[in-house]
């Protein structure tokens, strides 16, 4: 489904991914670890063309989006992205949240977006939740809105950053919950954590990054349970 060849970012001076490739394939779930700083935000934001490549490839299903001619914002409501701050829209109701972007870029009807945004409201348990405002909600509840609204678009995958480094860690459990149903729904998923159980729990994969390349991947059991590297041998010594 995606594929990196080669990838590099320089901001400035700056050499911040220095050659990644990777693939990562339709269903698969991976989970990005690794030291703050080492470039993994920066890799999920480059993958959706937040951040624009120094150098290097990235196809996504079959396309070149990095190529010059191509038209980003169609590949972009393909990605969901879900960020450490859920970034709401605070003068807007949960509904409203939710079927924006499905009626003004995918010009669904109103009523189409609406029965889509309560059945994703379901999965995400936040059904009664429709007509109150970002400010009436818990961290956990509107970190889960602000899933239900990426999974609006219907992506094909969903990338997370950190999406539960700002919650308290009473409303973690609920944020990973969704995230496994979704896991488990099929969907690909490209996720930056520190929740190392949820990773070796529903990663197929899991990366170690540092110093902006892939240092060491693996299964959850290999990288958990023999690494190689010593660095990834010192960062787990840390987190576990
Ligand atoms: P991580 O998510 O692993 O903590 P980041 O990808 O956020 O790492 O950052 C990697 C490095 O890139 C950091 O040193 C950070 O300061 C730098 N960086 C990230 N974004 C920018 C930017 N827009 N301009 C300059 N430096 C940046
Ligand atoms: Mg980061």
């Amino acid at each position: 489904m995606i594929t990196v060849n080669g990838l590099h970012k320089k901001f400035g001076p700056l050499h911040i991914l220095k050659g990644i490739d990777l693939e990562i394939k339709q269903g698969e779930v991976v989970v990005v670890i690794g030291p703050s700083g080492s470039g993994k935000s920066t890799f999920l934001r480059c993958i959706n063309l937040l951040e624009e490549p120094t150098q290097g490839e990235i196809q996504f299903e079959g396309e070149s989006i990095t190529a010059k001619r191509h038209n980003i914002n169609k590949t972009r409501e393909k990605m969901g992205m879900v960020f450490q701050q859920f970034n709401l829209f605070p003068h807007k109701s949960v509904i409203d949240n939710i079927t924006l972007a499905p009626i003004r870029v995918k010009k669904m009807e109103k009523s189409k977006a609406e029965d889509l945004a309560m059945e994703l409201l379901r999965t995400v348990g936040l059904e009664d939740k429709r007509d109150a405002y970002p400010s009436q909600l818990s961290g956990g509840q509107k970190q889960r809105i602000a899933i239900a609204r990426a999974l609006a678009m219907e992506p094909h995958v969903m990338l997370f950053d950190e999406p539960t480094s700002a919650l308290d860690p009473e409303m973690v459990g609920e944020v990973l919950d969704v995230m496994k149903k979704l896991a488990e729904k099929g969907m690909t998923m490209v996720i930056v954590t520190h929740e190392m159980g949820f990773a070796r729990e529903v990663g197929d994969r899991i990366l170690f990054m540092d110093q902006g390349v892939i240092l060491e991947q693996g299964t959850p059991q290999q990288l958990f349970g023999s690494p190689r590297q010593q660095r990834t041998k010192d960062f787990l010594g840390k987190v576990l």
